[in-house]
């Protein structure tokens, strides 16, 4: 039985995480730190919030006195951390919150680490440390990091930090970076449910530039699989690229939901592109399939349909954000 602190578990990606793992690791118990901006929600937590095995505190990591109350009452023996500021448009209009949640944050979360001898760390980073692509290529995990956002800087910043802990102290981690994810529970500023909630009002479709930004699309279960297997089995020290293997343009992405929810093309609205915009992420995820036996399961098909159906059984939770 494995007690795992996850921050930013009431996110979209933290909170698909913890729903997995409770269900597949009923042993298992799990603390839940997140400050609960505007990109968390309790309400994504609902089928776990009763569960003995499950605990909240509503703490921000960039005050780590707080931090440390939890460390204390809870000895977590293992920590995922995703909790962070994670829109790239947000880090343009203020790079700041970026660095002192996902840089300071982080280096709390270490620091704790680090002294109540937790004995495995995972970080959840992004491929967006590697900066852009041309037309061809991938990103391997020896890829220079260059990034070229705000929030970026700020992952990779973190990321680097995480390095330091294991190299100067010693700290069981892992990094993990990512490519873009889609499912449920994503808050309404990303594109796939941007899109989804205008195409579903009938409102313009805004797509950045000529919208032939390349993204790696990874359905966000297949994601939560992969740091299961990072815990679990990962190396310290070792960074592990996931990725998707499902290479769109996002204007592909946009026509598909119009297509798929019976709309017509005439909404989608090009806007002013994002400055810095990167032109394209893929990754080359092989080196997570042969160390730990990691690959997709779920198509990119799959994961529309199951997307698409779940935002639309759940205009509510839509609502209320
Ligand atoms: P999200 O914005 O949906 O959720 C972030 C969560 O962190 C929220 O619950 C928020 O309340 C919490 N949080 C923010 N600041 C905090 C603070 N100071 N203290 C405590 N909690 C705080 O993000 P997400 O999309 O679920 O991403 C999770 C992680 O995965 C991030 O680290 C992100 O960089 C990384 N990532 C995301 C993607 C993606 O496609 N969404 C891809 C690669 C990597």
């Amino acid at each position: 039985m494995l007690k795992i602190l996850v921050t930013g578990g009431a996110g979209f990606i933290g909170s698909n995480f913890l729903l997995f793992m409770a269900k597949k690791h009923s042993s298992d118990s799990f603390i839940n730190v997140d400050a609960l901006t505007y990109a968390g929600s309790l309400q994504n937590l609902t089928d776990i919030q009763e569960c003995e095995n499950y605990r909240f505190y509503r703490v921000d990591i960039r005050h780590k006195e707080e931090l440390e109350v939890v460390f204390q009452r809870e000895g977590p023996e293992a920590i995922v951390h995703f909790a962070a500021e994670s829109h790239v448009d947000r880090s343009i209009d203020n790079p700041r919150i970026f660095a002192e949640t996902n840089v300071i944050g982080t280096l709390n979360l270490l620091d704790l680490a680090q002294k109540y001898h937790v004995a495995r760390y995972v970080q959840v980073s992004t491929d967006e440390v590697y900066g852009t692509l041309g037309r061809e290529g991938s990103f391997t995990e020896e890829s220079s990091l260059l990034p070229n956002s705000p929030y970026a800087a700020s992952k990779a910043a973190a990321d680097l930090f995480v390095r330091t802990y294991v190299e100067t102290y010693g700290l069981d981690a892992s990094i993990t970076r990512c490519t873009n994810n889609y499912g449920p529970y994503q808050f309404q500023e990303k594109l796939m449910p941007l899109m989804i909630g205008h195409a579903l009002k009938n409102k313009p479709l805004p797509v950045y530039g000529d919208g032939l930004n390349v993204r790696d699309w990874l359905y966000v279960e297949d994601h939560c699989r992969a740091i299961e297997q990072v815990l679990k089995n990962g190396k310290s020290g070792e960074v592990y690229n996931i990725g998707g293997n499902t290479e769109r343009t996002n204007i592909e992405i946009v026509k598909l939901i119009l297509k798929i929810l019976g709309k017509s093309e005439d909404l989608i609205t090009f806007v002013k592109d994002r400055p810095g915009h990167d032109r394209r992420y893929a990754i080359n995820a092989n080196k997570i399939k042969q160390e730990l036996g990691w690959e997709p399961k779920i198509s990119f098909s799959k994961g529309m349909e199951r997307t698409i159906k779940w935002y639309l059984e759940n205009e509510k939770w839509c609502m209320k954000l």
